[in-house]
């Protein structure tokens, strides 16, 4: 995948923004102050299926993803679960939208293009690091055999991990700890995938990626260059590809920065 697949088709979004304060969709506000909808946002689920396969045309297949198993997953999970209540009605908006701990729901487009990058099979066994809402690791679940999760804060692996059963998603395993180390216990994996950025690929990774397996993650090894980079492992060489500029919130932990007090 090319860089200009991610500057130019909306991939390079930041990740860890405040998303734009467009209030399009909150025009809704309106109708909920008319009572003539529930005031959580919620619309009947055939809108919301309409405006999910809106989004895989124009933001995913119009940019040039074409993995099939990836677009189908993508039409299927339902976003809107995964965002906060109030915000709803931005579910199929075109980039990352709050989620609590300060954290980040990413965009659409990031999270398949991450998991076409990855290659992934429907054998293989991946860990994502950086749980978030869960949308990413329910994605990945629609296309591996299992899924293996970690997120650093407890609150939001929790969440995502009730979620995540809730609607089913029963091949994935949410846990919580410091994912810049890696889930030993569940290694080897074909596909790792990180949804925040490290000063570098974390070893600790690199150890727990299986020959043939696939790593993307976003790296920023100069300051405000962070670069989407795919590694793939075989046998004791690993082959890495830039696939382009991206923003994430950053990676905290052993192997990625420091936590440095406010810092999330
Ligand atoms: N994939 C998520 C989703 O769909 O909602 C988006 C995740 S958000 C962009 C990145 C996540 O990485 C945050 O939830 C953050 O807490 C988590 N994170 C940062 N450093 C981490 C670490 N060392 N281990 C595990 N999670 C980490």
């Amino acid at each position: 995948m090319g860089t200009s697949e991610f500057d130019g088709g909306g991939g390079g979004d930041a990740d860890d923004a405040a998303p734009s304060r467009d209030d399009r969709d909150l025009g809704g506000d309106t109708a909920r102050r008319d009572g003539a909808a529930p005031r959580d946002g919620a619309e009947p689920p055939d809108a919301m299926a309409a405006r999910r396969n809106a989004m895989v045309q124009r933001q995913l297949v119009d940019r040039g993803l074409v993995d099939q198993r990836v677009l189908k997953a993508m039409g299927e999970v339902p976003r809107e679960r995964f965002v906060p209540r109030n915000l709803r009605r931005r579910s199929y908006d075109d980039g990352p939208l709050p989620i609590a701990e300060g954290q980040t729901i990413s965009q659409p487009f990031i999270v398949a293009a991450m998991t076409e990058s990855a290659q992934v099979a429907p054998s293989d066994r991946a860990l994502e690091i950086g749980t978030g809402s869960g949308y990413g690791a329910a994605v990945l679940s629609r296309v591996a055999a299992d899924v293996v999760s970690v997120e650093r804060h407890g609150l939001l692996a929790k969440s995502a991990a009730d979620l995540l059963a809730s609607l089913g998603y029963d091949n994935v395993t949410v846990v919580t700890d410091d994912g810049s180390l890696g889930y030993a216990d569940g290694a080897p994996y074909d596909v790792i995938i990180v949804t925040a950025a490290g000063p570098s690929v974390p070893d600790a990774l690199l150890e727990q990626l299986a020959d043939g397996g696939r790593l993307v993650m976003p790296v920023e090894r100069e300051p405000g260059d962070q670069r989407l980079v795919q590694v793939t492992r075989h046998g004791d060489e690993l082959v890495e590809a830039d696939l382009g500029a991206v923003r994430f919130v950053p990676l905290i932990g052993d192997q990625g920065w420091p936590d440095q007090g406010g810092q999330r």
